[in-house]
């Protein structure tokens, strides 16, 4: 597996894998593993040719990333391979992004917001990324620039976008035709420290949560946006730079959720029209004359400024569940981060 030791190199896309492990409930359940990753950029799904023997006539799908993450990687070193190394594009003025894509269950969560409380080990994404960002902005490097930190957290739900940070609904979003994307009346918070991020991470993840039937169920249909911003403090009005990092909404198909309902399918149709869209969007970046199809899902058309900027980068990471019952989404999973490549 990687290592914190491993090269990391500089990409405008950055395509990466990760399997969690088996759960307790999957163990208990002698769920079959099915997924091995035999190199740092390779993995391995071995399909069963039947559902009743697991063991035999295996069909193995090999896949290449950038890098592939096994169970035993932890959250830090997924960081130092794909959201860290896009810290730089930010305060060089530019655009990063940092995407979770895969079924529910699946990891994305986990790996973005981690663990909430203070001093967890297990941090996710969003804080050790706003913890680098606070060194960088202090650094002898940057202080110069006398950046002021500020963060916006909001979700796209069915075609709405609904701020997370003060319950506000189907906010409207504004192109300036200067290349800037502006959501009206979206709360934008100053932050100094880590542990305000983790109080506005947790604030947002309750609204994200309750009020719903389900709460796993709404989490799992929208996608979350967390973006970071850098404003100079002289000219607090215009945009340094800004960190953009998405827990999407889950990507399996319909016919995989509990229920069916007119509603439902409607929100798995538009979920899966953003991801097309969204796929569509990172595979132009960086090729000339490539046409953007920002208008066709919500999700893109509030990143169309990081997909448009001439210093724009974005980081894929594709999450799969190990298990034998997971293996068709896993599949998708892996195709469809093969082709945004
Ligand atoms: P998603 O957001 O994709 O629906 P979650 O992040 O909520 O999935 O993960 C589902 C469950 O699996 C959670 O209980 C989570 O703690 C656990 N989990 C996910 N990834 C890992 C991992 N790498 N190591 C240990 N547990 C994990
Ligand atoms: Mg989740």
């Amino acid at each position: 597996p990687l290592t914190v030791d491993d090269m990391i190199e500089d990409r405008l896309i950055t395509v990466c894998v990760r399997k969690r492990p088996l759960n307790k409930n999957e163990l208990i359940k002698k769920e079959v593993d099915v997924i091995t990753v035999p190199s740092k950029n390779q993995l391995i799904v071995h399909e069963p040719k039947t559902k009743v023997d697991l063991t035999k006539y295996l069909e193995n799908h090999l896949f290449k990333f950038d890098y592939t993450f096994n169970e035993t990687c932890n959250n830090e070193i997924v960081y130092k391979y794909t959201a860290q190394p896009l810290i730089k594009t930010i305060f060089e003025g530019g655009f990063a992004t940092c995407f979770a894509y895969g079924q529910t269950g699946s990891g994305k969560t986990y790996t973005m917001s981690g663990d909430l409380f203070r001093n967890s080990p297990n941090k996710g994404i969003y804080a050790m990324a706003a913890t680098d960002i606070f060194r960088l902005v202090a650094s002898a490097r940057y202080k110069h620039l006398n950046l002021i930190v500020t963060c916006s957290f909001f979700e796209i739900y069915s075609r709405k976008v609904l701020d997370l940070l003060n319950r506000k609904g189907d906010l409207k979003i504004l192109e300036d035709g200067k290349q800037q994307v502006q959501v009206v009346g979206l709360t934008e918070k100053v932050v100094s420290s880590v542990n305000e991020v983790l109080e506005l991470i947790h604030q947002g993840n309750t609204a994200r949560t309750s009020g719903q039937t389900s709460a796993n169920e709404n989490s799992s249909r929208s996608h979350a946006v967390f973006q970071i911003y850098l404003r100079p403090a002289k000219k607090f009005h215009t945009l340094h730079g800004k960190f953009s990092l998405i827990d999407l909404a889950g990507n399996e198909r319909g016919a995989d959720t509990l229920s069916s309902t007119k509603v439902t399918r409607m929100e798995g149709g538009e979920i899966n029209k953003s991801l097309l869209a969204l796929k569509e969007c990172i595979r132009a970046l960086g090729r000339k004359g490539a046409h953007l199809p920002f208008r066709l899902s919500k999700l893109t058309q509030v990143l169309r400024d990081s997909f448009i900027g001439s210093n724009s980068k974005t980081c894929m990471i594709a999450m799969v569940s190990p298990g034998v019952s997971s293996c068709e989404n896993t599949l998708n999973t892996l195709r469809y981060a093969d082709r945004v490549k």
